[in-house]
C-alpha cells in the first residue's frame, strides 16, 4: 500500500515509468525477433501436416522447440546465451559496444533503438499525464504499437495475437471512459475496420492488385478501439502525411517493378498507422486545436 501512495506522487512515478520503459524495452526485443520466427513456424508445420500427414508428430515436437518464454536470450549468430550483463536493458548493448561478447558479431542498432523508444515513451506519458491510470493505458498502448512497428517494418507482418490485444484492451479500458465513451470505441472499432476493408476492395476491383495488407484493417478497429470513431480521419490523416514524407524518398530512390502484385516496392502502411494512432492518444488533446482551427481558418478563407 505505501509503494501504491508512493507511486501517486509524480517523480516515483516517472523514475519507475522509465525503469518499466527500460524493461518492456528488453522484453520487446526479444518479442520482435521471437514471434514472426514462431509464427512462421507454426505456418511452415500447418502446410506440412496437409501435405504429408504422417510427419505432424515430428514438425509439432520442432514447432515448440523455441516460445517466448523458453529458451533465454542467446546471440542469433552464435547461438551462445546470453550473460545477465548483456540482458541489461540499454547499457548491456553500450557495455559491450553494440557486438555480441562471445562471437563479436554486431548486434542490429534497431534493438538499441527499440529500448530507447521504448523508454522515451513511459518518460513522455508520465511526463504529460501524470501518475494515473491513463498513463499506465497509454504506456501499455505504445509499447504493443512499438512491437507491431518494428516487426511490420521488418516482415511486413502485423501479428493478430498484437492487434487483437489491442483491440480487447481498447474497448475494455473505454469501458472506464478512457479515451472515449462505450459506444465510441466500440463503433471506432467497426467503422476502422470496415473503412480499410472498403479501400482495399475497391482497390482491387479497379487494379487488380493488393494495396495493403489484411492486418491493416485489424490495426485501424484497435485504433478505433482505443481513440473512438470521431478521430479515425485524424488517424488516417497523420498516417498518411508521415507516409508521404518517409516513403517517397525510398520509392524514388528504388526502381518499381510494374508486375508486382503487390503495390510498388513493399512499404508497409502499418507503422504509419501505430505513429497516427500514438500521435492522437498522447497528444490528441493538443492537436485538436489547432486542427479545428485550421479547418475552421480554411472554411473561412
Ligand atoms: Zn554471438
Amino acid at each position: 500500500m505505501e509503494i501504491y501512495t508512493l507511486l501517486q506522487q509524480p517523480t516515483p512515478f516517472l523514475i519507475f515509468s522509465m525503469l518499466m520503459g527500460a524493461i518492456i524495452g528488453s522484453f520487446l526485443t526479444m518479442l520482435v525477433h521471437r514471434l514472426p520466427r514462431i509464427m512462421e513456424r507454426e505456418w511452415h508445420s500447418e502446410c506440412q501436416q496437409l501435405l504429408t500427414p504422417e510427419t505432424t508428430q515430428e514438425i509439432t515436437q520442432e514447432a515448440i522447440e523455441e516460445s517466448l518464454a523458453f529458451p533465454g536470450s542467446y546471440c542469433p549468430h552464435c547461438n551462445h546465451p546470453l550473460r545477465w550483463i548483456d540482458n541489461l536493458p540499454i547499457l548491456g548493448f553500450l557495455l559491450n559496444r553494440g557486438r555480441c561478447h562471445h562471437c563479436d558479431t554486431a548486434i542490429h542498432w534497431r534493438y538499441l533503438l527499440l529500448e530507447l523508444m521504448s523508454v522515451a515513451v513511459a518518460t513522455s506519458t508520465a511526463l504529460l499525464l501524470g501518475p494515473g491510470l491513463q498513463a499506465v493505458a497509454v504506456m501499455l498502448f505504445s509499447w504493443v504499437l512499438l512491437a507491431l512497428l518494428f516487426i511490420d517494418l521488418e516482415h511486413q507482418l502485423l501479428p493478430d495475437s498484437l492487434t487483437y490485444l489491442l483491440l480487447w484492451s481498447g474497448l475494455l479500458f473505454n469501458q472506464l471512459q478512457l479515451f472515449t465513451t462505450p459506444s465510441s470505441a466500440l463503433w471506432g472499432a467497426v467503422a476502422g475496420y470496415l473503412s480499410l476493408w472498403s479501400v482495399f476492395h475497391i482497390y482491387r476491383l479497379l487494379t487488380g492488385k493488393i494495396g495493403m495488407g489484411r492486418g491493416d484493417f485489424k490495426l485501424f478497429a484497435a485504433l478505433g478501439a482505443w481513440c473512438g470513431w470521431a478521430v479515425l480521419p485524424q488517424i488516417l490523416l497523420i498516417a498518411s502525411f508521415s507516409g508521404i514524407l518517409i516513403a517517397l524518398p525510398l520509392l524514388l530512390l528504388k526502381q518499381r517493378p510494374s508486375s508486382s502484385p503487390i503495390l510498388t516496392t513493399a512499404i508497409p502502411f502499418g507503422p504509419f498507422l501505430a505513429i497516427g494512432g500514438w500521435i492522437t492518444v498522447t497528444w490528441g488533446d493538443l492537436l485538436n486545436p489547432w486542427i479545428l482551427g485550421l479547418a475552421f481558418s480554411s472554411g473561412q478563407g
